[in-house]
């Protein structure tokens, strides 16, 4: 049986996005303004999630994502990294954090081989911040993202772009990038609000782009040939900075044609993207007693169905349902 993972697009998925909790400690209003959480013993278990890593890394998955919810309210989290880490066959790990929760964290993280860690922040500003999470921990996602800086982690900072509530900061924030060296990437917001609302943003990803090009000086598009295979963002060099800046389209969907990713949501469904509704109940097959080959098969041919497109993949969903990003693995 062949050891990697295939779409009938010719797109090679080597990389799995890990929702380990639909908890968290935060409540983004562009993510999960009123919590609702599924009972915990429908989330899988840690070993159950180390089986189906093995299982993945047997296909050929070398990247996995840790992600919730917070993966950090998860009791046991930095010690199940660490069991990642010695799944042969996995290269990278990295995590996508709010950062609140792990500043004491980091050096462990570092020496356990954590490859990367994405930074969710969307303003500079502790009462912005008080606005858009409902909480008063900006100077501990701050100083959890100056940590990892220091410890040489690969860092990004994740900013959702909020029309009203951010938008008047991008230049602000886009030189965190000129100080350090860290991507900052701008993210069009997408419906996974958990509210069942949604308005396209003015602030697309067209217009962000036109935005940095004129406003940033010496700011050049990093051809597409060069960026790092099925990277979501469009990535940007500026004079003098020492990161970079990049805009991720998730509600324009662009960067489709290259997507090398499938996420696991925190209750055990297998999704070939976004915007589907679950193409795998994989609690179901784990707690089935379902030996490895039969998992394996039932993945290959889920993954094999994958949509060219998460434009087709909405359109053909008539229960679309948006649910928030926490339940499903930003
Ligand atoms: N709690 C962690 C965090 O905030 O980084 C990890 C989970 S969060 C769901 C993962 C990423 O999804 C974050 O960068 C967050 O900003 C992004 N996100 C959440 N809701 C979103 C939405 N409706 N549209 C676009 N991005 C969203
Ligand atoms: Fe929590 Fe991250 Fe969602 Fe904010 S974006 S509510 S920090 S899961």
């Amino acid at each position: 049986m062949p050891n990697t993972l295939c779409d009938s697009h010719g797109r090679n998925i080597n990389y799995l996005r890990l929702a380990v909790t639909d908890r968290c400690n935060l409540r983004c209003t562009y993510c999960m303004p009123k919590g609702c959480f599924a009972p915990r013993n429908e989330l899988l278990n840690y070993d159950e999630l180390l089986r189906v890593v093995r299982i993945f890394a047997g296909l050929g998955i070398g990247k996995i994502r840790l992600t919730g919810g917070e993966p950090f309210v998860r009791k046991g989290f930095v010690d199940f990294l660490a069991e990642i880490h010695s799944v042969t066959g996995i290269k990278e790990v990295g995590i996508t954090t709010n950062g609140t929760l792990c500043f004491d964290q980091i050096q462990r993280l570092k020496a356990s081989g954590v490859t990367g860690i994405n930074f969710s922040l969307d303003t500079l500003s502790p009462t912005r911040y008080q606005k858009i999470t409902g909480s008063d921990l900006f100077h501990e996602a701050f100083a959890a993202i100056m940590e990892a800086i220091i410890q040489g982690i690969r860092v990004k900072i994740n900013v959702v772009v909020l029309d009203n509530d951010n938008s008047d900061e991008l230049l602000h924030l886009a030189r965190l990038a000129e100080n350090y060296p860290v991507e900052v990437r701008f993210i069009e917001p997408m419906h996974f609000n958990g509210s069942g609302k949604f308005t396209p943003p003015h602030w697309n990803a067209m217009r962000l782009k036109g935005f940095f090009l004129e406003n940033l000086s010496g700011c050049v598009e990093i051809l597409k040939k060069i960026r790092p295979h099925g990277s979501t963002a469009q990535l940007f060099k500026v004079k003098n900075y020492s990161g970079i800046v990049g805009i991720i389209a998730g509600h324009s969907r662009s960067f489709c044609a290259s997507c090398n990713k499938v996420r696991l949501t925190p209750q055990g469904m297998l999704k070939n993207c976004l915007y589907d509704n679950g193409v795998l109940d994989m609690k179901g097959l784990l707690r089935s007693g379902a030996d490895d080959r039969e998992i394996i098969i039932a993945i290959q041919n889920a993954v094999a169905a994958k949509s060219a497109d998460g434009f087709i993949v909405e359109k053909d969903r008539r229960d679309f349902v948006p649910r928030s990003m926490a339940t499903i693995g930003g």
